[in-house]
């Protein structure tokens, strides 16, 4: 199978010819529809070595949806069904990971892989093997490419939204910084989705300012010295 590999610190990765991994005990086996391509993966690409705790080589893409092609015998998941790819891989068995909380992951200092893409093998390939089916979502009929950044441009501000979500009601207003950006315009798509809260957009560029109101923005506020004099009340 094709796979996209960095093999150096500091070098340009390289479309090689791989084994397709067969997956083992509870390991699934997702053939690739879309991988997005993260800021991350840029500061991966620009680090030098020793800058980042990942052992090389590794296939990139950590934003993934596809197929499950093939399921190892203890897994528990229905071959060709879509799915996204939760990324933020642990170890597994360490407390937080038992919490679910695998991103905060006890023993990521010693794992030398921060995840799928990010020191372990990822989506940037034909095909991608996740150790557990528990990383995967169902995603239905959704289309590929607008699911696999939900996994991580998603996830980063529905995180930080999450805990607030039960007190933002119709009275409320949410002022969204940065709301063109990568997770700032998915922060007010959620915001939209999840509470019936009015939602403020604040950025530096009026492109943004129109893609947060394309997502829903209910007032857009570009960034000025005086922009805090200028939002509303
Ligand atoms: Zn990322
Ligand atoms: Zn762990």
């Amino acid at each position: 199978m094709r796979a996209l590999r960095l093999s150096g610190w500091g070098q340009a990765p390289e479309l090689r010819e791989v084994d397709r991994p067969v997956p083992r005990d509870g390991q699934v086996l997702v053939a690739v529809e879309a991988a997005g391509l993260c800021h991350s993966d840029l500061h991966v690409l620009d680090a030098g070595p020793g800058d980042l705790p990942f052992r090389l080589p590794f296939t990139l893409g950590h934003e993934v949806a596809g197929r499950v092609e093939q399921a190892g015998p203890l897994a528990d998941v229905a071959v060709g069904e879509r799915v996204l790819v939760y990324g933020p891989w642990g170890c597994g068995r360490c407390g937080r990971c038992a919490a679910g909380l695998e991103n905060y992951c006890d023993r990521r200092a010693d794992l030398g892989w921060a995840g799928m893409g990010l020191g372990r093998d990822g989506g940037m390939a034909d095909y991608v093997l996740v150790p557990s089916g528990r990383h995967l979502v169902p995603i239905g009929d959704l289309a590929a490419e607008s699911a696999a950044p939900l996994s991580d441009a998603g996830l980063t501000p529905y995180h930080a939204l999450a805990p607030h979500i039960p007190v933002l009601d119709a009275e409320s207003t949410v002022v969204v910084i940065g709301a063109g950006g990568g997770l700032g315009h998915l922060a007010v798509r959620l915001l939209r989705a999840l509470t019936p809260s009015r939602v403020v957009a604040v950025d530096v560029r009026p492109e943004a300012l129109a893609l947060a109101r394309s997502c829903g923005a209910h007032v857009t506020v570009l960034s000025t010295p005086d922009g805090a004099a200028r939002l509303p009340g």
